[in-house]
């Protein structure tokens, strides 16, 4: 099967009725990124810039933030590169910040863009280190935890008023900024109206935004095999972000671990999905799965069966793939 990968590591990924589907990589580190290559992926599709904090003793100062993503933009070359702006607390704390009063609940609590909102030397320091890294070139920024339509525009503002400041002193800038917000709140897509206008593309962070709907830690191993991500919940949930993400021609990215499972991959292309950033490793099985699925037939029967779910939704699309071979 590697061979076979490795085969097809520089053809698209398009089904055989010629959808074509965006296959990037997710990386933290600048060995991550230089894997991009190898994969055969389109891009870094999320960059979880906070790597650089978790493996650090004293908090990295803007100069050592501009090295790395300097750094990863160069071994990326031609290809884009999402950058996450900082997603510390909750499962990813840090040592040297102080946080002796996490709650119980970190997972919900005082993190990610939450966090960088009210602490905004952080976040201004990582503006200016992504504006300035990105100099001449395309910057992709997106925001983690979003859970109002205000923190995000929050957050961009911050960043235009970094971009105003060097623009004032003459700065080479980004030749374009495209801004994006995490969806993996779920309250956030009640207000994807809102939302949509404002920003230029939306990722789903599945790990989050799942553990968050069946309200089960993503890190209990006793929950693990409880919730699926193929329940017809998560998939219905899914497809009304899908839909209002197509309607309003917003591109629209999943960076969760889910887009990188054969069958949960296939699940999301049958409903409209067509961007997905996973884990380097699932690049080639993802690819193979995509190059042998007919979409509209995979569109078809996801309409049927999200009418009408099954108990076992897992083994109704096994069966479906198996036939389809
Ligand atoms: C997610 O929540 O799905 C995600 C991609 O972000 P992380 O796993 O880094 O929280
Ligand atoms: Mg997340």
């Amino acid at each position: 099967r590697r061979a076979e990968f490795a085969a097809q590591r520089d053809k698209p990924a398009e089904t055989k009725d010629g959808a074509r589907v965006e296959l990037m990589v997710n990386a933290g580190l600048a060995d991550d990124a230089d894997q991009l290559e190898s994969s055969g992926a389109e891009g870094i599709g999320l960059f979880r810039t906070e790597f650089q904090f978790l493996v650090a003793a004293t908090l990295p100062g803007r100069e050592s933030q501009y090295k790395l993503y300097k750094q990863v933009l160069q071994l990326a070359g031609d290809k884009p590169v999402v950058f996450r702006t900082l997603d510390i607390g909750g499962d990813k704390a840090l040592p040297y910040l102080d946080e002796k009063d996490e709650a119980e609940n970190p997972a919900m609590g005082w993190r990610a863009l939450r966090l960088s909102l009210d602490r905004q030397a952080l976040m201004k320091a990582q503006a200016r280190a992504l504006l300035e890294a990105a100099a001449g070139r395309h910057l992709k920024v997106m925001f983690p935890m979003v859970s109002e339509p205000w923190e995000y525009e929050e957050a961009r503002a911050l960043f235009e008023d970094q971009v105003a400041w060097l623009r004032k002193r003459k700065r080479f800038l980004p030749t374009v900024i495209e801004y994006g917000a995490m969806l993996e709140v779920p309250a956030l897509a009640e207000m994807l109206d809102q939302l949509l206008p404002r920003c230029d593309f939306i990722s789903i962070g599945t790990n989050d935004l799942t553990q968050f709907l069946f309200a089960a830690d993503r890190g209990d191993p006793r929950l693990a095999d409880r919730y699926d991500w193929l329940s017809p919940a998560i998939l219905r949930f899914l497809k009304r972000v899908i839909d209002a993400c197509n309607a309003h021609e917003t591109p629209l990215r999943i960076c969760g671990e889910m887009g990188g499972r054969t069958l949960e991959a296939m699940a999301l292309v049958g409903m409209g999905l067509r961007r997905f950033s996973i884990t380097p490793a699932a690049v080639g099985p993802i690819k193979a799965m995509i190059r042998s699925l007919d979409a509209s037939e995979i569109e078809s029967r996801m309409t049927e069966l999200l009418a009408d779910p099954p108990r076992d939704m897992r083994r109704v699309l096994k069966e479906w793939a198996q036939a389809h071979e």
